[in-house]
């Protein structure tokens, strides 16, 4: 492991670039090789070298990676996996037995409800729902048997603010851990466990990766046995992530903090453009100052990130069509690109949800504003809005 203490004092930018990746010991290569290998020469039975015996348990190009995660996050241990789902399943099967119980928010990734109320539940996991940007309502929902809070801010995709440190104060005192996806911001906007809470997880599929080529998944802890356990768990269950895929996060973490800076840039122009378009009713950035959330998010976030989500006026059809209209602001799922992306939540990514307390407004758009000039993404969502 690379010196931890020196990194410590050093900013966010250097260890982007840096953290677990010193230059490569026998050649000097500056990048950390991809290490396309399953299994390691022994010198004699058990003479392992850097711990290295088989990929699944650990491969050097992942541990950079992880080392890395961990040292963004500021916490004591990072691990990565072949998706974000993958990371949050490893993480409800290490900390949760059948009669356990669990808050989730009222709007939260798909995917991640999906989790819980299709295959958790079915193992015998109680889950219910609150608003979690109310302290209080989380607060009313806590059971004798509830073992986790688990938190998405901003949230997807109605980007509703969380007070992380009001949330990790409630969960000490109920003896409860505290989740933060912390996919949204990523750890250059935010850094849920400096405001206590216990465990981060990421889809670096997303900002991590940044550039819409890999499919993978984070979690970051600053609890050391807590760690131990949850990397007991990803070599039991076998879901880690492929040297290659590991790299591609890495070099897409290298310029992080600048694309989040641009990502925020480019969407605050939009969501301003937004505000005062006369075919949108309603704008959700946590930028805005008319935002809900938007005293909490200026406390707890550097800057407010690049996702936006919109109602249109005139309803379901005509958000489909301003969909279908956009050009430069390709149509499809995910988020977290270079490039912008443009979405109908409710027919694409959220389409799980529906019916339940969870479901989106029919009506609404979801933007993932990338780093291309703003003038031209304003002059292209303009045209689209007709
Ligand atoms: C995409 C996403 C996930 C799931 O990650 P995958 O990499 O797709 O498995 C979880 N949480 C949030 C907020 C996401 O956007």
């Amino acid at each position: 492991m690379s010196d931890q203490h020196t990194e410590r004092h050093q900013s966010f930018e250097t260890l982007a670039i840096h953290a677990g990746q010193p230059a490569d010991a026998q050649t000097g290569a500056v990048v950390t090789p991809i290490y396309q290998v399953s299994t390691y020469k022994q010198d004699g039975v058990g003479g392992l070298r850097g711990g290295y015996e088989y990929s699944r348990s650990a491969n050097p190009t992942r541990t950079a990676l992880e080392e890395n995660l961990a040292a963004l996050e500021d916490g004591r241990r990072g691990l990565a996996f072949a998706s974000g789902l993958a990371a949050e399943d490893c993480l409800l099967r290490t900390v949760l037995v059948p009669g356990d119980h669990v808050v989730i928010p009222n709007d939260a990734y798909g995917g991640t409800f999906r989790l819980f109320s299709k295959v958790v539940e079915r193992w015998g996991v109680q889950w219910s729902v609150a608003d979690t940007s109310d302290p209080a309502a989380v607060r009313a929902e806590l059971r004798p048997n509830t073992k986790l809070i688990w938190v998405e801010t901003p949230s997807n995709p109605l980007l509703g603010i969380t007070d992380i440190a009001a949330l990790a104060d409630i969960a000490r005192g109920a003896g409860v851990r505290l989740v933060v996806d912390n996919t949204f911001a990523s750890p250059y906007l935010q850094q849920p466990l400096a405001l206590g809470a216990d465990v981060v997880v990421h889809s670096t599929t997303k900002y991590m990766g940044g550039h819409s080529d890999v499919v993978g998944g984070a979690l970051v802890t600053g609890d050391a046995e807590l760690g131990e356990q949850l990397a007991y768990h990803q070599n039991a269950m076998g879901a880690v992530a492929g040297p290659f895929d590991a790299w591609l996060v890495m070099r897409g973490i290298k310029t992080l903090a600048v694309r989040m800076d641009r990502h925020s840039a480019n969407a605050t122009r939009i969501a301003e453009m937004l505000v005062n378009h006369p075919k949108v009713t309603q704008v959700f950035y946590p930028g805005l100052a008319g935002h809900a959330g938007h005293e909490v998010a200026a406390k707890q976030m550097r800057a407010f990130g690049g996702m936006i989500s919109f109602r249109v006026a005139a309803g379901e059809e005509a958000a489909v069509e301003v969909c279908n209209r956009a050009k430069l602001f390709t149509l499809g799922e995910s988020l977290g690109g270079v490039e912008s992306l443009i979405e109908h939540p409710g027919r694409m990514t959220h389409a799980s949800v529906a019916g339940s307390a969870l479901e989106v407004p029919s009506d609404l758009v979801r933007l993932s504003v990338g780093i291309e000039s703003v003038d031209d993404l304003l002059a292209d969502l303009t045209e689209a809005l007709g």
